[in-house]
């Protein structure tokens, strides 16, 4: 399974970066896990958007759905009406998407997409990928997401709070994408739904993971320094997500 990060920032774009998103290629399936501002330019360079075997949503912020605009006029203009195209979603994505288009729009998003809720309950399974909702401690609801391969593992935190869920969600998996957008002294502001960097090692730590790849770091923030930070309490193997890294996962 090759990963692809579209998308690596926080809340919004670093200079030619993009909010976040995560593209999954296992055999000739292709998933998309949250496309957030920005990132449609970097799937287009990755993927043929029109082959997509679907699209995940974690939670309704726009630095994790903003780019579902440009992808539903990609799809609805294309030529050959590729649409039908699955978006698996808390609960509300469609309704909310059409709030800001036209009447015309609008009518055509639920052709366009083809939207399923997502819950803790039920299991997704996605060509040889099975993905697993755990629910997220944020400002609304969500999930963090783990992904089984044909021997791989990965997870996915979305934006939470440190909790039991994520800890769940990434126990024992080869690759840990884990929010950490703060520094560690700002433990009172990442209360209000985030985590910071030794908040995000410690989760790691206690889920035992094979490697922490850390992601939606403010822009207004060191990556190296979040990544430095991380070590001091994670003595696993640590990344910083970027646009356009990729990272294999094999069987
Ligand atoms: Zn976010
Ligand atoms: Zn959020």
């Amino acid at each position: 399974m090759l990963l692809t990060v579209l998308g690596a920032s926080g809340t919004y774009p670093r200079p030619g970066g993009a909010c976040n998103g995560y593209l999954l290629q296992d055999d000739a399936v292709e998933v998309v896990l949250d496309l957030g501002n920005g990132c449609m330019s970097n799937l287009v360079r990755w993927a043929d958007f029109t082959q997509l075997d679907g699209v995940i949503i974690t939670h309704l912020h726009i630095d994790h759905f903003g780019d579902l605009y440009p992808l539903y006029y990609a799809l609805r203009f294309h030529p050959q009406k590729p649409w039908g195209l699955p978006l698996y979603q808390p609960g509300g994505c469609l309704e909310l998407l059409g709030r800001i288009l036209s009447e015309d729009a609008k009518g055509y998003l639920p052709q366009v997409f083809r939207e399923r809720d997502i819950n803790e309950e039920e299991d997704l399974s996605i060509g040889k990928m099975t993905f697993r909702f755990y629910p997220i401690t944020h400002m609304i609801d969500g999930y963090s997401v783990r992904v089984i391969g044909e021997g791989w593992s990965l997870a996915y935190s979305s934006d939470t709070m440190p909790s039991q869920n994520l800890v769940k969600a990434a126990e024992g998996v080869d690759l840990f994408i884990c929010e950490s957008t703060l520094p560690k002294e700002m433990e009172r502001e990442a209360s209000l739904g985030h985590m910071t960097s030794h908040q995000a090692a410690e989760i790691a730590k206690e889920a035992r993971v094979k490697c922490l790849l850390l992601t939606h770091i403010w822009p207004t923030f060191d990556p190296q320094k979040i990544a430095r930070e991380a070590a001091e309490v994670f003595d696993g193997h640590i990344e910083v997500a970027k646009e356009g890294m990729q990272i294999n996962l094999e069987g």
